[in-house]
């Protein structure tokens, strides 16, 4: 772990053990981090917060800039360590830690973005207002892309002059490490901690009375328990969370079918994240007329997918990060098949000798399934479509908004005033007509039980600037 700059071990000399989800074996041990661990973090990182706060905007950019340059030049070799330690495919992790480096550079560009302004609030004196850091931030991750989260994370917050204690998924904490390699050789010591661990380490972290300001990423579950850790001693904290989705993706009659049957595929993330994503578009809600083509549509598009070895350039969809989460997503499985969901492709591990020992799981499609079905209203995390039919937009609507979760949606139609209706009426943080990605610059967030805040923009940014008004007697 990094901790002050210096490499460490847990105090207790306890261990976590990164499984290769492919082969299950041991890849390798990390320190699991004791509350004793995360208390050192997190005083290094507030011993050094009041000098990096100092750091001129510009330069603290320039550090950012420098990172990213680092992590494009070893960029080969974090693709390679992601793709070993959570089994997405090699070439959708060479996509997230180029993204990683553009998005430092685009917080760097945005420093001086992060001003006060002046208020008229008198006529003969001087008010104005600055935003300054927090201090300590602390930033919990999800396995789900390690290092895209890990480095993709720093730019705002340490663009801000806060200094972080950062802490990867217990399932994927290599990736992390290298970054730590890469950061202490540029900035200074304690601007960036990180520590690995799990459940225990996480809490402590967000107990700890000098953290005071908690990003995190990861389930509903256990964004609850961070709110309640969170309110439960003597300091008040600012929360963000980053959690769950069952994100509608709508398909009206008028819909070009076969670019919709793509665009559930690409908004399944099956080929960057085995549909272990957030923003999966997991419910798609056809329309009777079109649900035949579609589900043909989908069929074709799934007989295409290459599961394998994810380090292998030619994998598609490599396998689950764990076989405890693989044994849950096949249970979600088995209740789509006894709630009467129509199995129409996949929906087991695959056959070949060679992917026996991994955690793959066969994307799967369902038809026929209706609200009440638990593959309709619980969030997967997993590679697994479920198609239901509507015949009327106020009937589509409501099993669109019929969901606890409020992350995405994506409709798909030729008819813009439709398109923009339909768009206004959903629930949920972002919406995507005839497509379904995500862009920088466009706030990223949660309606509903998807998340606090917004992510991915200048106001990320702000979120971790606290405002001081200033008034000037003159
Ligand atoms: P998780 O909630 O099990 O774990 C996430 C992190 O929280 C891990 O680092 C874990 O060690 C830590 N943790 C566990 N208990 C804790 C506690 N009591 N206090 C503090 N930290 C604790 O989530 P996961 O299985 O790693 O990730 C999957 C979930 O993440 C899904 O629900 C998915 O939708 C969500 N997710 C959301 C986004 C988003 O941007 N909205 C992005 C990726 C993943």
């Amino acid at each position: 772990m990094l901790i002050g700059g210096e490499w460490s071990g847990s105090s207790t000399g306890a261990e976590l053990e990164s499984i290769d989800p492919t082969t299950g074996e041991v890849l390798a041990k990390v320190p699991s981090a004791s509350p004793s661990d995360v208390d050192r973090a997190v005083r290094a990182a507030h011993a050094s917060s009041k000098t990096w706060a100092r750091v001129d905007a510009r330069e603290r950019a320039a550090l950012l800039t420098e990172i990213a340059g680092r992590i494009r030049s070893r960029a080969e070799e974090l693709a390679y360590l992601d793709s070993l330690d959570c089994g997405n495919p090699l070439k959708a992790m060479r996509e997230d830690v180029l993204r990683s480096a553009s998005s430092l550079e685009y917080y760097a560009g945005l420093v001086l973005e992060v001003r006060g302004t002046t208020v008229p609030a008198t006529s003969a004196n001087l008010h104005y207002t600055r935003r300054e850091p927090y201090g300590v931030v602390a930033r919990i991750l999800a396995f789900n892309h390690p290092f895209l989260f890990a480095a993709g994370s720093l730019g705002a917050i340490l663009g801000t002059g806060n200094a972080l204690v950062l802490k990867p998924a217990p399932q994927t904490p290599l990736s992390a490490l290298v970054l730590g390699e890469i950061v202490s050789e540029i900035l200074p010591d304690g601007v960036v901690n990180i520590v690995t661990g799990g459940a225990e380490a996480g809490s402590a972290l967000v107990r700890h009375p000098l953290v005071r300001r908690i990003q995190f990423t990861g389930s509903l579950g256990t964004g609850r328990a961070i709110l309640r850790d969170a309110a439960a001693g003597d300091v008040v904290k600012h929360v963000t969370l980053e959690l769950g989705g069952k994100n509608p993706l709508i398909v009206f009659p008028d819909a070009d079918v076969e670019k919709a049957a793509r665009g559930v595929i690409d908004g399944m993330n099956l080929t960057k994240c085995q549909g272990q994503s957030c923003g999966s578009t997991s419910r798609v809600l056809a329309h009777r007329d079109v649900q035949p083509a579609l589900v043909e549509g989908l069929k074709r598009e799934l007989a295409r997918i290459r599961l394998g070895v994810p380090t292998e350039e030619d994998t598609d969809m490599g396998p689950l990060v764990t076989r405890e989460h693989q044994a849950r997503v096949l249970g979600f499985i088995r209740s789509g098949v006894e709630q009467g969901a129509r199995l129409q492709h996949g929906g087991e591990p695959p056959n070949e000798e060679a992917l026996k020992a991994g955690a793959f799981v066969e994307p799967t499609l369902f038809d026929e399934v209706t609200p009440e079905m638990t593959i309709a209203s619980e969030e997967i995390f997993g590679p697994v479509m479920s198609v239901l039919t509507w015949t009327e937009p106020e009937e589509m609507l409501r099993i669109a908004n019929d969901s606890q979760y409020g992350l995405t949606a994506s409709i798909w139609t030729r008819d813009l005033s439709l398109a923009l209706r339909t768009a206004h009426g959903i629930e949920a943080g972002t919406v995507t007509v005839n497509g379904v990605s995500r862009w920088k610059g466009m706030p990223f967030g949660g309606y509903k039980n998807s998340g606090l805040g917004r992510q991915n923009d200048l106001d990320e940014m702000m979120s971790f600037t606290q405002v001081k008004s200033v008034n000037v007697m003159l």
